[in-house]
């Protein structure tokens, strides 16, 4: 067993977390308010390689691990904690990771070199409006026409909208297929047949949300990511591999607020000595630093096992997998969202202002809390369903 980092992985760690410092965190405030993140931002991405980067490199990636893409995930949570650069990375590396394996070659060579430039966006499109979690009883149909398939249906609270038609790009999108099954396609939002429309959320407003609405939208087969009506299980690799990049973030997201809830408590006076002295706050932050520094150590293991396994195509381990990455996606951001609030709370009226900025984080966040990348919930069943038995799934 090896808990040390290699030196290539410190080094690489070291370089985004100098990223972080010197870009993302003076953007933190233009990326909230302005509602985009900056060209100048997603260009200094793409030159450390960090958009997509489990991309092979023939296809303009760097071919990174899990571990690697796990570490600058947290590094990437640290730097904007608002999540907004933290879900255009992530999204980009887990799904841009299942185009490079499941995509045709000329998908692959047509989509990737200008996602992995911060040219085009990349994302996945699962969500309807009438339900995300259940996935199953989606409406969103791809029939085939020829050589292409032909979409109806809608798509909501997607992200990255607005990305995907400005910058161009698309969404891996999951679809009801006319021979049963589902058809994970690749769609570019710039198809004839598609709109758009940007939803108005609390928070990680540097990335959009919204809908998409296919009108018999034509798509060419090439697209088809996967085998036709195999969708399902494709999308649900894309999953692990996103969702241990969020509890990463999260992570990183955790340990800057008590980095920054430290440098506070070292200092802020209250009835004469630092508020630090204080076994009301400082136990406080060992609690919650000694449960940060358990899940970041479940979070790298969990991209070990998808390292190990699940990006070899072996799929004996699954259930290790899948146990490792929803305790993670459930455990990470409720963590991440408490200590933000602590921390909040330590600065006491100055936490609630804007000028302080941990609010941002608390917007944020909030997002994987109520179902981005799969709701609480969701993954409490994956986690009795591998502890129990699929017999003991809540629902047929
Ligand atoms: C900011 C943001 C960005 C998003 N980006 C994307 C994206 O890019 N692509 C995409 O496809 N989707 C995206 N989503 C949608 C996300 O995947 C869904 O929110 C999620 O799957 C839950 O679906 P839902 O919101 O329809 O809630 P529902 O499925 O209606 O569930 C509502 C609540 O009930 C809980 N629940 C559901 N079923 C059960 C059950 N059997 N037992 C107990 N509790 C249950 C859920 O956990 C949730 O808390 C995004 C969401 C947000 C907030």
């Amino acid at each position: 067993m090896e808990f040390r980092l290699s030196d290539e992985e410190e080094a690489f760690q070291s370089a985004v977390r100098r990223f972080g410092d010197r870009v993302l965190r003076p953007n933190e405030a233009e990326i909230d308010n302005r509602g985009a993140i900056p060209a100048s931002v997603l260009a200094g991405m793409a030159e450390l390689g960090l958009l997509a980067m489990p991309v092979p490199e023939r296809y303009g990636g760097i071919g990174a691990s899990a571990v690697l893409t796990e570490l600058a995930a947290e590094e990437i949570g640290r730097g904007d904690s608002s999540m907004a650069t933290a879900v255009f990375f992530l999204l980009e590396a887990g799904w841009g990771h299942l185009l490079a394996r499941f995509g045709t070659e000329e998908t692959r060579t047509e989509v990737l070199p200008p996602v992995c430039a911060g040219k085009a966006f990349l994302g996945i499109a699962t969500t309807e409006p009438t339900g995300g979690s259940d996935l199953a009883a989606m409406r969103t149909t791809s029939r085939r026409d020829g050589a292409a398939f032909v979409l109806r249906g809608e798509k909501s609270f997607i992200s990255g909208v607005e990305e995907a038609r400005s910058l161009g790009g698309g969404h891996l999108t999951l679809t009801k297929g006319a021979a049963g099954g589902f058809n994970f396609l690749y769609v570019p939002t710039r198809t004839d047949g598609i709109s758009t429309q940007r939803f108005h959320n609390m928070g990680r407003m540097g990335i959009s949300t919204g809908s998409l609405t296919y009108q018999d939208a034509r798509v060419p087969e090439k697209y088809l990511v996967g085998a036709e009506s195999k969708g399902f299980e494709c999308a649900m690799e894309g999953f692990r591999i996103a969702r241990t990049f969020v509890a990463a973030a999260c992570v990183g997201a955790a340990e800057r607020a008590l980095e920054t809830g430290m440098a506070y408590i070292r200092e802020r006076p209250a009835f004469g000595q630092p508020l630090g002295k204080f076994e009301g706050i400082q136990f406080e932050l060992v609690d919650l630093w000694t449960q940060v520094e358990a899940v970041k150590w479940q979070c790298r293991r969990a991209a070990w096992l998808l390292d190990t396994y699940t990006l070899k195509g072996d799929t004996a381990h699954r259930s290790e997998v899948d146990r490792a990455v929803a305790a993670v996606k459930l455990t990470a951001p409720p963590l991440a969202f408490e200590c933000v609030k602590r921390v909040m709370m330590w600065f006491g009226a100055a936490g609630y202002t804007t000028d302080v900025g941990l609010e941002r984080g608390l917007r944020g966040i909030m997002s994987y809390l109520v179902g981005a990348e799969g709701g609480l919930n969701i993954m409490r069943i994956i986690l009795g369903r591998e502890l129990l038995g699929r017999e003991f799934l809540p629902y047929k």
